[in-house]
C-alpha cells in the first residue's frame, strides 16, 4: 500500500514540476522579446510628503502582460530575470521610462522624483554608474530627481564590489535608499556606513502597526534610528487613515501605500496626479522647491 501510495506521489509531482519548471524557462525564454513588443510596462505608485500631503514623486513598478499567463507580477519574475544577464536590459528599460516620465514633468514645470529598484547584479557592476550618467546627461536631468532602491542584502552580498558602485552613484548626486528596511541585517553600525539619503520601512512592520505593538515599536525606533543619521524616512505599505496619523505622529517624511494609491499605469498615473492638484495636493510647482 506504501509502495503504491508513493508511486501516485510521484507520478502526481512530476507533471506538476515539469509544469512549474516550463513556465520557469518561458519566462526567462520569452523576456527579452517581450521588452522589446511593449508587453512589459512600468508602473508608479505614488509617494506622498507628510503630512501636508504634497506629491513628491512615484516608485516605478515592473509589470508583465503575458500573452499566455496573463499580468505577471514582479516577485514571479524579476528574480528569474536576476538570474541572468537580462537584468541590465529590465534595470535599463525601468530606468530609461523613468526619465521620460521626469523629463516629460520638468517640461510641465513640475519638479518631481521616479525611484527604480536595482538587483544585486547593478551593483557588483562597476560600468553601471557611467550607463546612469550618460542617461541622465541624455534626459538633461538633474541627478538628484533620480532615486535607486537597493535592500541591505543586495549589498550584503558582496559589498566589496557594491560599495564602490554605490560611493559613484552618490557622488553623482543620486538619491540612493536602503528598501524593505526591518528585514535585512538592519545594524544600526552598517547602515552609518552606506552613502544613501533614505531608508523605506518595510511595509510589513508598517501593515502589522494597527494590530501589533512590536510592529509598532519597530517603525517608531526606524524613523528616530533614520532621523538620528540625517536620512529622509519613507513608509512603504500604508494602507489606512491609522497607520497614516500614526506616520505623522512619529514624523515619517514620506508615505507610499495603497491609501494614496495603488501602483498605476503611466496613464491612470497622469490622471490621478491632476485630480489631486484640483484638490490642491498636487505635486509642488518647480519654482517653489528650487528657491
Ligand atoms: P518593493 O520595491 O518593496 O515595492 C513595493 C511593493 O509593495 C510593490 O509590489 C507595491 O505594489 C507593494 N505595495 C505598495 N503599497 C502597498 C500597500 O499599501 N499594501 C500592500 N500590501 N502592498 C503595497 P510589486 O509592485 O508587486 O513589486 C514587488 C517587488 O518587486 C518590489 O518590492 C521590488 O523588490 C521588485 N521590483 C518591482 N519592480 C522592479 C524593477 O523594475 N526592478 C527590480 N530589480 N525589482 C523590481
Ligand atoms: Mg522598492
Ligand atoms: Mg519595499
Ligand atoms: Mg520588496
Amino acid at each position: 500500500r506504501a509502495a503504491r501510495n508513493s508511486e501516485h506521489v510521484v507520478r502526481g509531482y512530476a507533471p506538476a514540476m515539469g509544469q512549474v519548471f516550463l513556465r520557469r524557462f518561458q519566462l526567462v525564454t520569452q523576456f527579452r522579446h517581450a521588452l522589446d513588443t511593449g508587453q512589459v510596462e512600468v508602473h508608479y505608485q505614488p509617494k506622498v510628503a507628510l503630512p501636508e500631503r504634497s506629491v513628491v514623486g512615484a516608485e516605478a513598478l515592473v509589470r508583465w502582460s503575458h500573452p499566455e499567463y496573463g499580468r505577471l507580477d514582479p516577485d514571479e519574475f524579476v528574480p528569474l530575470v536576476e538570474a541572468t544577464g537580462l537584468v541590465d536590459a529590465l534595470t535599463s528599460f525601468v530606468m530609461e521610462c523613468a526619465l521620460v516620465k521626469i523629463r516629460q514633468w520638468l517640461d510641465a514645470g513640475l519638479r518631481m522624483s521616479v525611484a527604480v529598484n536595482l538587483s544585486v547584479r547593478n551593483l557588483a557592476d562597476e560600468a553601471f554608474p557611467d550607463r546612469v550618467a550618460e542617461a541622465l546627461e541624455r534626459h538633461d536631468i538633474p541627478p538628484e530627481l533620480l532615486t535607486f532602491e537597493l535592500t541591505e542584502s543586495s549589498v550584503m552580498a558582496d559589498p566589496e564590489r557594491s560599495l564602490p558602485v554605490l560611493r559613484r552613484l552618490h557622488a553623482m548626486g543620486v538619491v540612493l535608499a536602503v528598501d524593505d528596511f526591518g528585514t535585512g541585517y538592519s545594524s544600526l553600525a552598517y547602515l552609518r556606513q552606506l552613502p544613501v539619503d533614505e531608508v523605506k520601512i518595510d511595509k510589513s512592520f508598517v501593515l502589522g502597526m494597527g494590530t501589533d505593538l512590536g510592529d509598532m515599536a519597530v517603525v517608531r525606533s526606524i524613523v528616530e534610528l533614520g532621523h538620528s543619521l540625517h536620512l529622509a524616512v519613507v513608509a512603504e505599505g500604508v494602507e489606512d487613515d491609522a497607520a497614516r496619523d500614526q506616520l505623522v505622529e512619529m514624523g515619517c517624511d514620506v508615505a507610499q501605500g495603497y491609501l494614496i494609491s495603488r501602483p498605476l499605469s503611466e496613464e491612470r498615473f497622469e490622471a490621478w496626479l491632476k485630480a489631486r492638484t484640483k484638490r490642491g495636493v498636487g505635486p509642488r510647482s518647480e519654482t517653489v522647491l528650487t528657491l
